[in-house]
């Protein structure tokens, strides 16, 4: 009998098997030729996907918290002012990294369940001389999707850098990076890039690589400097060797293979199966009486759920079942309302199936502690909707 679980977690994601056949190729040197050009062939193709032809990107040993806090480091000076716009647990990380750096920090608190609103947005952005605002795309605690086109149309009127925490949703929501003027998309290689954990993910708009060549003082980070890491990817595009920090060659292999991938499937029709997947899940969960944590339909991420458990269920009995049946489900993350809800990952390189399964593990689970609905009805649902 088949044991491996289906992983339907907010990262990390199920792998594909060619991604996970090359974790397990020969390690080779950072300087052998096949590595350099797997390494120059990842940054060209992070390029394709973030869709920023002019962008910068940079792949660095560590998790999505170091892109996050390389995104920062890099653009700040002490004193310089910084808005974070929150929809819950990241958005809290993201003002701890800021006060880490010595910056200002406002920060605009959505509830839970809801965006902040353009006008609040707009009103701080006005009232001082903002270096850099921080969104985050999807907030992984809360699965509210916030539109950055809208934050970032705000911010280029009053001169501000725009960073996008995109961990939970970059190459699964639409982000055309260069298109919608966004001056930093990061996120991390466990989420919907669809590589196990390791990596962080920046592409630099060339205004904000300008905003760091001309910096006053000393970037008060030395591992995340751009100082160190700009020379190296600089130098694997040109197809030269290098060397700052010892590169994770197994991971970055696999990063190609699923970069490649995505570029070959084309990342708007990727984009556009985890919006038709989405929607159905969530039509196929409400349908059988379960609520979103998100409020509306339209700020509701299309990478994950984040699902309140209905009346008299116990979660964690719900979860071993639903573990017991073979698949994997998340807990709750936001410290307010942590024992009321869980959190299912769709994005990455998933099918219906892998939806399906999940959607009869989560009825199995209901119906063992009597839940009154009709079985197989959100699976039916599921699939009209597509
Ligand atoms: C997962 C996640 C992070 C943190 O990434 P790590 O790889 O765990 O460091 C940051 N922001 C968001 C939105 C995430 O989903």
């Amino acid at each position: 009998m088949k044991n491996r679980k289906l992983l339907m977690i907010p990262g990390p994601i199920e792998v594909d098997p060619s991604v996970l056949r090359a974790m397990g190729e020969v390690t080779t040197s950072h300087v052998a030729p096949n590595f350099i050009e797997s390494f120059g062939n990842s940054i060209e193709l992070m390029r394709k996907i973030w869709l920023a032809p002019n962008g910068q990107p940079f792949i660095v040993a560590g998790s999505g918290t170091l892109a996050m806090d390389m995104a920062v480091s890099n653009l700040l000076e002490p004193g310089d002012n910084a808005l974070v716009i929150s929809t819950g647990y990241f958005g809290e990380r993201y003002k701890n990294i800021l006060a880490t750096y010595g910056a200002n920090v406002t920060v605009l608190q959505a509830e839970i369940g809801e965006i902040v609103s353009l006008d609040k947005i707009e009103e701080e952005l006005s009232s001082k001389n903002y270096k850099l605002v921080t969104i985050t795309h999807v907030d992984t605690s809360t699965g509210v999707l916030t539109d950055p086109k809208s934050v970032a149309d705000i911010a280029k009127k009053y001169n501000t850098l725009t960073v996008l925490d995109g961990v939970c949703a970059t190459a699964g929501e639409n982000t055309p990076q260069e298109a919608w003027g966004i001056d930093v998309v990061l996120t991390g290689s466990q989420k919907a890039i669809g590589v196990p954990p390791g990596l962080a993910l920046l592409v630099v708009s060339e205004k904000a690589m300008t905003v760091w060549k001309n910096r006053k003082t000393l970037v008060q980070n030395y591992y995340g400097s751009f100082t160190n890491w700009l020379p190296i990817m600089e130098a694997y595009e040109e197809r030269r060797p290098s060397y700052f920090g010892t590169p994770p060659v197994n991971l970055i292999r696999a990063l190609e293979v699923s970069l490649n991938l995505i570029n070959t499937e084309g990342i708007e029709h990727r984009v556009e199966s985890h919006l038709i997947y989405a929607k159905a899940f969530r039509k196929a969960i409400q349908k059988i009486g379960l609520q979103l944590v998100p409020k509306r339909e339209e700020i509701a991420a299309n990478t994950m759920s984040a699902i309140f458990y209905p009346e008299g269920i116990d979660g964690n009995q719900f979860r071993k079942d639903i573990s017991e049946y073979g698949v994997i489900l998340a807990g709750g993350l936001h410290s307010e309302i942590k024992t009321q809800y869980f959190r299912v990952g769709h994005m990455g390189a998933i099918n219906k199936s892998d939806i399906v399964a999940t959607l009869s593990a989560i009825e199995f689970a209901l119906a063992k502690q009597n839940y009154s609905f009709t079985l197989g009805e959100s699976i039916g649902t599921f699939l009209e909707n597509l």
